[in-house]
């Protein structure tokens, strides 16, 4: 509903001013040609550069800071709570259950292989994923069971929702474990239908919103989301942080993801060690030991705030408009190709995977950099059994956007190709 239909842009597609502020816009590289350009930025879904407002909330806590959960002390009361205080900003921000646990971990990657610790039983996932969303499903559960189910995405969404519907229709599965927006088209899956299918089957579902809560709204009780994870750094926020959102009880049942110190609530070594008894805390700290990234939690949270603050209307209007001049200044590009997993797809965020005629992924990134300013990502994405299946097994290249991109960044990745494509011939 936020969504503004192409037509009503107008076909000049006026010109678009970054929607916030981020750290580093004003960044200039040099140029091939001797000369310098400030550094548009198409790469934010590799790592989107922090908010201006998260940034400076860092600087602030790093000015009253301590170690968490540790004494009684002022600063480690302040800090505590500010940690603690993270957990109910996220919560809100995905609307996560009240008694859903929210544990902070290293990045998407660590949520995931985290989830995969926990769950026991069979898991179905599609062939589009990231890898962060194949691997950790690769090993045997905890009790040895072998689990991974790959189910390979069809042509359009509605058959792959068929197909996932009958695999999980053939043998019971604890899990489906899905993307919410693939990290190299920017297509949005229907994630609360995937919801449905999976606990129509008594699976639940986990869903990997790296690349999507920075530009949707996320519901979890209204999309009926058992599990959500995502990162920090592709949330404005700076690297090193992710979360784990989602129901407890597999995460108390299941022994700590690392062992340590305050996943511990007692322990006695016995006289041995081998006869150690340890009793192991419930809720998100029996997965957090050791001294936990706080300021990594706090600046998810402040940057779940600032985004609440500029509301994702606003933020569906940018990226939309900027999304129209970047799919048609691409398509008007002879020779660019645009890569798509889904016919019948019509969300998509800011990322656009495409493939230059005749150019190898590298030096088509490599160009742009050195003649244009422009970052933009190449390679395989980490999706390798999704590139091979696109029909592109050595790579692609991406251009991604967000909140500090102006129409005048897409136009010089625009204007650049169309001078590398004309060159060429
Ligand atoms: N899932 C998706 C869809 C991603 O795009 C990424 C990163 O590119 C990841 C997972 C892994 O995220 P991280 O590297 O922050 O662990």
């Amino acid at each position: 509903p936020f969504l503004t239909p192409i037509a009503e842009l107008g076909p000049a597609h006026p010109s678009i001013a970054p929607l916030a502020q981020v750290v580093g816009a004003d960044e200039c590289v040099p140029l091939r040609a001797g000369d310098s350009a400030r550094y548009a930025n198409l790469d934010y879904a590799a790592s989107a550069p922090a908010l201006t407002a998260v940034a400076q909330t860092v600087q602030a806590s790093l000015a009253q800071y301590a170690s968490v959960h540790r004494g009684a002390g002022h600063l480690s009361q302040v800090t505590t709570r500010r940690y603690e205080e993270a957990r109910e900003t996220v919560r809100a921000f995905v609307r996560g259950r009240v008694d859903d646990a929210v544990v902070f971990t290293r990045g998407t990657t660590d949520a995931i292989n985290l989830a995969a610790h926990v769950t026991c039983g069979d898991v179905v996932v599609l062939d589009i994923e990231h890898h962060a969303n194949l691997l950790p499903w690769c090993a045997p559960d905890r009790t040895g069971s072998s689990r991974v189910r790959v189910v390979p995405a069809c042509a359009t969404i509605e058959d792959t929702l068929a197909a996932l519907d009958a695999e999980l229709a053939s043998a019971p599965a604890a899990l489906l474990a899905v993307t919410a927006a693939s990290n190299v088209t920017g297509e949005v899956l229907p994630i609360g239908r995937l919801a449905s299918i999976a606990h129509r089957h008594g699976a639940r579902i986990l869903v990997d919103a790296a690349q999507l809560v920075a530009h949707r709204r996320v519901s979890m009780v209204s999309h009926g989301i058992d599990y959500l994870v995502f990162s920090g750094h592709k949330l404005y926020a700076p690297f090193g942080a992710g979360v784990l959102i989602g129901r407890a009880d597999w995460l108390d049942a299941a022994p700590p993801y690392l062992a340590g110190g305050g996943a511990s609530a007692s322990v006695d070594f016995g006289i041995t060690g081998a006869d150690a008894a340890v009793e192991w805390h419930r809720g998100p700290a029996r997965h957090e030991a050791g001294s936990p990234n706080v300021l990594g939690a706090i600046s998810i949270a402040a940057a779940c705030t600032a985004l609440a603050d500029i509301g994702f209307d606003s933020i569906g209007l940018h990226e939309e408009a900027l999304r129209a001049r970047l799919d048609d200044g691409l398509a008007a590009i002879d020779g660019v190709t645009a890569l798509r997993i889904f016919d019948d797809s019509t969300d998509r965020v800011g990322i656009a995977g495409f493939d230059v005629a005749g150019h190898a992924p590298r030096a088509v990134a490599e160009y742009l950099s050195s003649d244009a300013g422009v970052g933009v990502r190449d390679g395989k994405f980490c999706a390798h059994p999704l590139l091979k299946r696109l029909g592109h097994p050595d790579g692609a290249v991406r251009a991604s956007f967000g909140l500090g991109t102006g129409s005048d960044d897409i136009d010089r990745l625009t204007d650049a190709l169309t001078r590398l494509t004309t060159r060429a011939r």
